[in-house]
């Protein structure tokens, strides 16, 4: 619905209108009372989205206005399934308080524009998540290939910015997985556009410096580091966009700090979909790697384990740095143990920080610095003693950070603090008696009035012999008198009391006194809860002036992390990698985390993680891997993946033991991805993702895919997969495991010296087939194929009627692929020109025989399968 004209506007809703326009992409929370009220188009869509009632306040034009209405105690929630589904909240509050004889509506002012990328309140936050706001923008020439981002946390103040390739921008976005992206919408891939906000104004080179400067106080950039044109706008678009979202003022953020990408592995979008690393396809974060692998206990330090896991690092003296910090830990389990209990009591200080600075602290904020500041006391009292010189760089930089002292603050705090504190400034009370003077002084005030108020009831009420005379409260009349109505009728008549209200049941008088007592007690209150909120900003500005906080609650986060490392290896099961600069690759004994975690779920008997090895050594650098569905096959490809993710993450790994030579760039291509919503058939997203690897993998790369070549058609299908198969092999020579339903493909293992023939193990037992989910060398004889389809249900006569046909499909197979010369055109440099055009049949044969069964063989049947079986030889 467009926005009427605010032509004839009644005096509010001209102030709606004028409010509407400055930000026309966000939903309105109008402020009214104890309300936010929405009207218009903005009703009708919050109504819907919230399913709340859609009403009509008054008339505009003589229309109706739809309105709807969310009371302002719970507005986060509201927010919070607004943004979830995608809108953007401007929030518009009262500027002014009520003041007696106002004319015309009270002042009103946007506030804050709510927008998934620009938030703070951990109601609208998940607490293991980072929540990025992410800005992309070209350099002046825009010609030119790079591509400038930046990137804010504004929850927890930290700004990281990078020059990237433009061909890399789909990787990045993957990696950071933005809540909200602000970008010339054509450079953003589709999955992501959903992201983008509204409006992205980019700036000239020149405003982005100066806008810059003016946030960081600096007279030039320069001051702040060196960064390129294209970084300059990014980082400015992203600062000028927070500006905005919260009316002006920048909360506290770090100075952008510049990334290579250049030290981190490689994963584009695909291989990260089909790893769910930080959460499953649908979002969930139950069956992702992180929730597998980690053992934090803060958010903080979960979500700096995300991040080492979206990122893992290519350089193998900085992953060996990691892994000696949480083996030292390791070294003494019992020293893990309680740094993990006291860092359980240590709430999230990063985000506490990043409201403070916003202005929507509160007073349990307050607390989380206080509770900081005393875990990382007890952590330089744990660690002084046994962290010398000989401890490992990431322990000392770490103890350095922690051991720093805010003591004044803490002091401070700690006096300054009630012991139970109220959810809200303005609920009071959150400041400790003895603090300060001046507040307890209108305190005792308040309450002593109270007090005397209370002791006059039961004056009263003997005065007037009424028993049932209570003094109360009332919002209008203040301190009231109130009695039963019949009783109140012999009270009208007392020169001391004046008759304020009536009603059937109850009369309401008040006195002089008590108004009198009401004045001082509601100026008292008054004056106490000014103090109170002027002593939180107070202590707010200490702690934003504390600059060792931020170092504090890093190091708090690290330590977190690399703690779970230490409690998750104290389990033989998982093991510390040896990374190197080479590029072996072997694997003793290694699982899939996420699976086997679920197997141990279950709880069934039977539900063991079988581990299996994994060896790509020179000689051997490209595993086939055959087997029928349901195997294993995928768990042994992404388990093989996540390993590499793991150990180059600097985390353990669930094997045995492991080599690992640094991977650059990491493919996988596992689980079927149908793109039908982009319009792109199961069979081209297939193809564009293997053109992918075949021009990126190289020497350093790791490759694991599975059934490439399943899109199409049976023969199309083999001559891609033969083809691909070749070129890692002899011209990438990139580690790799190729899984594969095409059994004929077995037979290149004689041909290409480096491919090593592997399958999954079958046992088949009174015509049922057994999953082994092991891995051994050779290849399958057969698909079992109408096996899963037994187990999945499918109904005895299907089974059987597929049975026949598939004996004479292969019949007419077997005799068609006598004649097709197909192969030999294609093979590179006829370097293989043994090949033959192609495989041998035996396999065939025996899955005819097999399918075979004597006793239902009349003597005419039998005689013909043995002329087929000897047309097949
Ligand atoms: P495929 O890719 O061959 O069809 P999957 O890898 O999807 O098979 O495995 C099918 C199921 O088998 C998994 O969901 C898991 O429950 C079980 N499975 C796979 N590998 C193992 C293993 N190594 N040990 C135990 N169970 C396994």
């Amino acid at each position: 619905m467009p926005l009427p004209s605010a032509e004839n506007a009644s005096p509010a809703m001209a102030q709606w209108f004028e409010l509407k326009h400055q930000e026309p992409d966000a939903l309105l929370f109008f402020r009214m009372g104890d309300f936010y009220e929405l009207f218009f188009a903005d009703a009708q869509a919050a109504a819907m989205a919230l399913d709340i009632a859609l009403t009509s306040r008054g008339s505009h034009n003589g229309e109706p206005i739809p309105m709807c209405g969310v009371p302002y105690a719970a507005a986060p929630a509201y927010l919070s399934r607004l943004i979830r589904r995608g809108f953007r909240v401007a929030v518009a509050e009262q500027t002014q308080s009520p003041q007696k004889g106002q004319k015309g509506p009270l002042p009103r002012a946007i506030v804050r524009v709510v927008t998934p990328g620009t938030l703070t309140e951990d109601e609208l936050l998940e607490a293991g998540q980072a929540n990025l706001l992410l800005a992309i923008a070209l350099g002046t020439n825009k010609r030119s290939k790079t591509i400038g981002a930046a990137w804010i946390d504004i929850s927890t103040g930290s700004f990281e910015t990078t020059s990237i390739e433009k061909t890399s921008l789909p990787e990045l976005i993957a990696r950071l997985d933005p809540a909200e992206i602000l970008s010339d919408p054509p450079l953003i891939p589709p999955d992501f556009s959903l992201r983008l906000a509204p409006v992205a104004s980019i700036p000239s080179l020149d405003s982005a410096r100066t806008l810059i400067a003016r946030a960081y106080d600096v007279a030039q950039i320069d001051a702040l580091g060196d960064f390129s044109e294209e970084q300059a706008i990014a980082c400015a678009m992203a600062l000028n966009y927070i500006q905005r979202s919260q009316a002006g003022a920048l909360p506290r953020l770090s100075r952008p700090i510049p990334q290579g990408i250049s030290g981190i592995l490689g994963i584009d979008p695909a291989t990260r979909a089909s790893l769910d690393l930080l959460k499953t396809r649908d979002g969930d974060t139950k069956y992702s790697l992180l929730n597998a692998v980690s053992r934090t206990v803060t958010a903080a330090g979960s979500r700096l384990l995300a991040q080492w896991i979206a990122a893992p690092l290519t350089n193998a003296a900085l992953i060996t740095d990691r892994q000696h910090a949480w083996l030292w830990l390791n070294k003494s389990p019992d020293l893990i143990h309680s740094l993990s209990q006291i860092l359980k009591k240590t709430p999230d200080p990063a985000r506490a920080l990043g409201r403070l600075s916003s202005n929507r602290g509160q007073p349990r904020d307050l607390a989380t610095i206080r509770d900081t500041l005393i875990a990382a006391d007890h952590f330089t009292d744990f660690l002084k003693p046994l962290c010398n010189d000989e401890a490992p760089p990431l322990i000392q930089t770490l103890t350095t950070g922690l051991y720093q002292r805010a003591e004044t603050l803490l002091t401070k705090l700690k006096t300054a603090l009630a012991e139970n504190l109220p959810a809200r400034i303005e609920d009071g009370g959150f400041i400790a008696t003895g603090f300060h003077k001046e507040l307890d002084h209108f305190r005792t005030l308040r309450d002593e009035s109270r007090r005397i108020v209370a002791a006059m009831q039961s004056q009263l009420s003997e005065k007037y012999g009424i028993t049932t005379l209570k003094i109360r409260h009332h919002s209008q009349l203040g301190y009231v008198i109130e009695t039963p109505a019949a009783a109140g009728k012999k009270l009208k008549d007392r020169p001391e009391l004046s008759f304020r209200q009536g009603t059937a049941n109850l009369a309401r008088f008040s006195t002089e006194e008590l108004a009198e007592l009401d004045r001082s007690i509601l100026e008292a209150a008054d004056k106490a809860s000014a103090l109170e909120r002027q002593i939180f900003n107070e202590l707010s500005q200490d702690i934003l002036n504390t600059p060792e906080l931020d170092e504090i609650a890093e190091m708090l986060a690290l330590l977190d992390v690399l703690s779970s490392c230490a409690i998750l290896s104290e389990n033989d099961e998982w093991t510390c990698p040896t990374v190197t600069e080479g590029t072996e690759f072997s694997l003793k004994a290694c699982r899939h985390p996420v699976v086997e975690a679920a197997l141990l779920e279950s709880g069934s008997a039977d539900a063991r993680f079988i581990p299996n090895d994994c060896n790509l050594q020179a000689d051997q650098r490209v595993m086939l891997l055959t087997g029928p569905n349901m195997a294993g096959k995928s768990t042994f490809l992404r388990q093989n993946a996540l390993a590499v993710i793991l150990a180059q993450a600097g985390l353990p790994v669930p094997a045995k033991s492991a080599q690992i030579g640094v991977v650059d760039r990491l493919f996988s291509r596992v689980g079927g991805a149908d793109d039908l919503a982009r319009g792109r058939s199961t069979f081209m997203v297939e193809m564009t993702e293997t053109a992918a690897i075949l021009n990126q993998a190289g020497p350093k790369s790791l490759v694991v895919v599975d059934e490439i070549g399943r899109g199409t058609a049976t023969l199309d299908g083999l001559s891609i997969a033969w083809a691909t198969l070749e070129a890692l092999h002899t011209q990438l020579g990139s580690r790799t495991i190729f899984a594969t339903h095409f059994h004929e493909l077995g037979a290149l293992t004689e041909f290409l010296p480096r491919l090593a023939p592997y399958t999954m193990a079958v046992k088949e037992w009174r015509g049922e087939v057994i999953f082994q989910h092991e891995v051994k060398p050779g290849s399958a004889r057969k698909s079992w194929g109408l096996h899963v389809a037994k187990l999945a249900g499918i109904p005895q006569s299907v089974i059987t009627r597929a049975s026949r046909l598939l004996a004479s499909l292969e019949k007419e197979q077997v005799q068609a692929r006598s004649s097709l010369p197909l192969f030999e055109d294609t093979l590179p440099d006829q370097r293989d020109e043994h090949i033959p055009s192609v495989p041998p049949n035996h396999s065939n044969i025996l899955e005819l025989i097999s399918s075979l069964n004597p006793d239902e063989l009349s003597p005419k049947e039998a005689l013909e399968k043995l002329y087929l079986i000897k047309r097949l030889e």
